[in-house]
């Protein structure tokens, strides 16, 4: 092997960026001094062409693949994942949605006002997040712009975090200082160019002034933005009915105000009617879809086939702390089963394409990660992997990473299982807490609990960013 290079053997998955996923039972990625990937495939092609001998090429710990990235999360709501909805009663006026923003988000986001508690938040975040293999993103801080700076200092460069727009249904102390917006702004993009993202958090929570504000400072300074949209019934009536009665839909808001020429992220996007669909689909929009979070909190199931359909780019997001976990690979999981009755189900391979080159196109990362072809980063993650090694890449992404059979997935196409009948009404009406939701409910947490932490090592362009201990 030529000096300076380095390589690593073993079951590797690769997720490409057109379609389909190639997977070598035997393989090897072989990467340059600079970090950069030289050459990927089955370990018999690549070790003649190179010249690498047996000896010199260590085995990975697990499952090799790129490293996963999360286009929706909520760093200042990491330490009440999972909590989100706490104390909650069974149907608050309003939907769980909004209830459960005032009694546990907006309090969890207030304490980040003090910059030794926004340290320890983020730090823990970068922790968690790369332990189970996550080492970039988009993510919403605060209203905090000190905050936010923090967030923008201490984690990578894949992550772009957003300083959060907020005037309205939310507390005095959380409301976005208007007279120095402009100012925090331009310190912050000086500083972190597209890194800064400009979030609005939702339509209703930000009044058109301030979003108008807000998409003329994305205009001046070249950066994306991202914002909520049409996650639960209650919230887009409200949005529709009470606060923007002349617009004519959710979707149509953020329109009006410019936010959609902002190539926004709009996370969930479950209730949209088919001209919200048209007009997201003629924009440079994104969706970030996160089925556990939809089925926590009742919200409902993201239209994929239409989705799909509208050739809309969308990914896989954990929307922590709705998910008790940073966990991609829950997300994996959950969306193979809210997804599992549709007339065009959802694949083990699709769902691996949507925490790695989806994610990586939508974050303008495509050329860096997401996928391994020559002069990408060297970048990977090794999963654990039990048992024998996989002999295809379904049966690797199911079993291997998802410790999941095929039979696993059957219930929740089985039209009188209590799964797959929650899932249903989830998808009809929406849930408020009860039995279906209690099922449902401990069904993910199991889930988290099972796949989180899987994750060996980390390897970032080069360098091991993160082991596991004791494995
Ligand atoms: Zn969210």
């Amino acid at each position: 092997m030529n000096a300076g290079w380095r390589a690593i053997r073993g079951p590797l998955l690769n997720p490409l960026p057109a379609a389909g996923v190639d997977y070598w039972p035997d393989g090897v990625l072989v990467g340059d001094d600079r970090g950069r990937i030289v050459a990927v495939g089955a370990w018999e092609d690549v070790a003649a062409r190179l010249n690498l001998a047996a000896a010199e090429v260590p085995r990975s710990r697990g499952l090799i693949l790129p490293p996963l990235l999360d286009a929706h999360i909520h760093i200042p709501q990491h330490p009440i994942r999972g909590r989100f909805a706490e104390g909650i009663g069974t149907d608050p006026p309003g939907g769980r949605l909004l209830a459960s923003l005032e009694k546990n988000v907006f309090p969890a986001e207030g304490r980040c006002e003090g910059p030794a508690h926004a340290r320890h938040v983020v730090a823990d975040f970068a922790t968690d997040t790369l332990a189970n293999g996550v080492i970039g993103g988009a993510a919403y801080m605060t209203v905090h712009a000190r905050a936010t700076r923090l967030a923008l200092e201490h984690l990578p460069d894949t992550w772009s975090v957003g300083l959060v727009l907020m005037n309205n249904h939310c507390p005095s102390s959380l409301r976005t200082d208007e007279p120095g917006l402009a100012e925090d702004v331009d310190a912050l993009a000086r500083g972190f160019g597209r890194r800064l993202i400009v979030t609005d958090r939702f339509a209703v929570s930000v009044d058109t002034p301030l979003r108008r504000e807000g998409v003329a400072l994305a205009r001046r300074h070249g950066l994306r933005m991202q914002t909520h949209l049409d996650e639960q019934r209650a919230e887009k009536k409200l949005v529709e009915e009470v606060l923007y009665p002349d617009v004519g839909n959710y979707t149509g808001v953020y329109a009006r105000d410019g936010l959609l020429e902002r190539e926004p992220i709009l996370a969930h996007c479950i209730h949209l009617r088919s001209d919200e669909v048209d007009m997201i689909a003629a924009s440079a929009s994104s969706i970030a879809h996160c089925p556990v979070s939809n089925t926590l909190l009742g919200s409902g199931v993201m239209p994929l086939d239409t989705i799909r359909a509208a050739g809309i780019p969308h990914a896989l997001c954990t929307d922590v702390g709705a998910s008790p976990t940073t966990s991609l690979l829950c997300e994996m999981a959950q969306f193979l089963k809210v997804h599992a009755a549709t007339s065009a189900a959802a694949t083990p391979e699709e769902a691996l394409r949507l925490v790695t080159v989806a994610p990586a196109r939508m974050l303008g990362l495509g050329d860096r990660l997401g996928s391994f072809a020559a002069g990408m980063e060297w970048s990977f993650i090794e999963v654990a992997c039990d048992g024998p090694v996989p002999t295809d890449a379904r049966t690797a992404i199911l079993v291997g990473l998802l410790r999941m059979t095929a039979n696993d997935l059957e219930p929740w196409r089985q039209a009188d299982d209590p799964r797959a009948v929650a899932i249903g009404r989830l998808r009809d009406q929406g849930l408020e807490w009860g039995h279906d939701l209690a099922v449902l409910d401990a069904d993910v947490r199991a889930t988290a609990k099972r796949l989180e932490h899987r994750v060996h090592r980390v390897t970032r362009a080069g360098s091991v960013v993160w082991e596991s201990r004791g494995v």
